[in-house]
């Protein structure tokens, strides 16, 4: 007796895409920077040289930054003659 099976269940870590599609250029070389201490990330393309930074929250993860991110350009490409 005694014999203990110890299962180790070990959860696979899902892991996040280094590279995101650039709105701008259409590759996939668009990285997120998160400085969590400093609560801002960078968002940069290393094809077209698209650059943004944001500020983030704690919650907020490379995923979301990079949402803000295809917004802005997608916001900035729309642009409108406005008074
Ligand atoms: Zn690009």
């Amino acid at each position: 007796m005694g014999r203990r099976r110890r299962k180790v269940v070990r959860m696979p870590k899902k892991h996040l895409p280094k590279f995101f599609s650039c709105p701008r250029c259409g590759k996939e070389t668009v990285r997120v920077k998160i400085f969590r201490d400093e609560g801002r990330a960078v968002v940069s393309c290393g094809s077209c040289d698209a650059r943004e930074e944001f500020q983030v929250r704690l919650a907020q993860s490379e995923v979301d930054v990079y949402c803000m991110f295809t917004d802005k350009i997608y916001g900035n490409s729309k642009k409108v003659l406005t008074s």
